[in-house]
């Protein structure tokens, strides 16, 4: 018999896993939790979240912030009135291109360009 990790009664077939691990390999049995209902589920889950939620450092935070000009640049390049949900699959990814390059460019020390000289897609 499974007993409910939150209130220790008898576990009905909820469970959890800790990411990346997956339920098919029998190694991470150890780790799995069961619970008696969602509700103890969600109680779990919510911990969990909140016990490994990673906060940025100094240096990332500053990086995201390095992204702001750059994506504004970009989203006013290819129409600032437009909806995200109007963006075609090629745009997305270009903006997501765009963000992540200035991040990592200030990750790596790189000065930041002043002006967008070219959009990189
Ligand atoms: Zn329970």
């Amino acid at each position: 018999m499974k007993i409910c990790a939150i209130c220790k009664r008898e576990s009905r077939g909820f469970g959890f896993i800790p990411p990346p691990l997956r339920a098919s390999n029998p190694n991470n049995r150890k780790r799995h939790k069961h619970f008696c209902s969602m509700n103890c589920q969600e109680i779990f889950s919510k911990i969990y979240k909140e016990k490994n939620m990673i906060d940025l450092t100094k240096n990332e935070k500053e990086a995201i912030e390095s992204a702001l000009k750059p994506v504004g640049e970009y989203v006013a390049e290819i129409g600032m009135d437009r909806p995200l949900s109007s963006y075609s699959r090629e745009e997305v990814l270009c903006l997501i291109e765009v963000a992540l390059g200035a991040y990592f460019d200030f990750m790596q020390g790189k000065e930041s360009e002043s002006e967008m000289s070219e959009v990189p897609c």
